[in-house]
């Protein structure tokens, strides 16, 4: 979720659906979490036509509700998957809001916007742009605020034909010295592309302070040296699950960015996860990954940590969630993790001891 500085919300590839795997957020768990909060959503960003970037949309918000009020734009990278479930939630959303619209006429529909190029009026929908000299249109995200850049920098890559990955919409968000890549799932000949397009470019449109990592770590399609060397990210948030089928983040991928200068992170050595760096100190990952048969874990979690990197899944079968707040004071970010468990029990305690008339929370 993107949260602007004047308070409006993005819901970014908002996940898959968890009928079938409870250890993920469910949709009445993110409801919670967006109490008071839903009528400031105002865009929908779905980088690609796969149900594990849009499932959990209709689990969170039924569409027989008119509750989304504040939605005015789903972008989607080339048009609307005929047939899709996200088809079928947009349009009884948008059904639900016409049929309440006869009721409240201020009430807006909200717009399907499939990633165009940028600036061409009869632009058709699911040409490729970005690095190919037709910039493509903006997300219009932050709208009550200019300081948030917002550029998309490639969309619609595979051809909207056979590869969605290669169509993710890819972004890079800009507020004041901080920067972050959203690549969706972008593999194969989106990045390759973007590649050749960008390695001489000396502006470096695509360095990034936090990246996102494509395709939630994978590494035999996506997240290559030469793409990373181009990001040259300080912060690597990946959205994987190591012990899911697919075992995202791959330590493949990983280890290429422990290997990377100017990352220059170290590699934890030995069961006590010390690690050995070329300037003699000893500094401390973090972080869970998955191989093509295994995981390979690290029960390490360390706050303060410059030199880890911290995957969504610290511990198997354990719900976390991760914190991650600015500190003024060093200009950087402190990453925490709490055990949901233990916030539960927290919650439950804590109700305890309100006395009976006192209780604001
Ligand atoms: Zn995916």
């Amino acid at each position: 979720m993107i949260q602007c500085p004047g308070g409006c919300l993005t819901l970014y590839d908002w996940g898959s659906n968890t009928a079938s795997r409870t250890k993920f957020w469910s949709g009445e768990e993110l409801r919670c979490y967006l109490e008071g909060r839903i009528n400031r959503i105002q865009s929908i960003v779905v980088t690609h036509h796969h149900f594990d970037h849009y499932g959990l949309l209709s689990r969170t918000f039924p569409s027989n509700k008119v509750e989304l009020t504040g939605l005015r734009n789903i972008y989607v990278s080339c048009s609307l998957k005929k047939k899709s479930s996200l088809e079928t939630w947009v349009n009884a959303i948008r059904k639900t809001f016409k049929d309440a619209k006869l009721k409240n006429n201020k009430l807006m529909l909200p717009n399907v916007q499939p990633i165009k190029r940028k600036g061409k009026p009869n632009s058709v929908a699911g040409q490729p742009c970005g690095p190919n000299d037709h910039p493509c249109q903006t997300l219009e995200i932050c709208p009550e605020k200019d300081e948030v850049g917002v550029t998309v920098l490639a969309a619609n890559m595979g051809g909207c034909d056979k590869t969605p990955n290669a169509d993710s919409i890819v972004t890079k968000l800009t507020f004041g010295d901080l920067s972050i890549l959203l690549s969706g799932d972008f593999e194969g000949v989106g990045p390759q592309a973007m590649v050749t397009h960008y390695k001489d470019d000396n502006t470096k449109p695509l360095e990034t302070k936090v990246y996102h990592v494509a395709h939630h770590g994978a590494s035999s399609q996506a997240n290559k040296e030469d793409w990373l060397k181009l990001i040259s990210p300080e912060a690597v948030v990946s959205s994987g699950d190591p012990w899911y089928q697919y075992r995202h983040p791959r330590c493949k991928m990983i280890k290429r960015l422990l290997q990377m200068d100017p990352v220059s992170l170290c590699e934890p050595e030995g069961k006590d996860d010390k690690t050995k760096c070329p300037d003699g100190t000893s500094k401390q990952s973090s972080y869970t990954c998955g191989n093509e048969k295994n995981i390979v874990p690290s029960t390490s979690t360390i706050d303060n940590n410059k030199y880890a990197i911290y995957t969504t899944t610290p511990g198997e079968q354990k719900m976390n969630l991760i914190h991650v707040t600015s500190t003024n004071d060093e200009g950087g970010w402190k990453i925490t993790y709490e055990n949901m468990d233990q916030i539960k029990n927290k919650e439950a305690d804590d109700k305890d001891k309100t006395p009976d008339g006192e209780g604001e929370d």
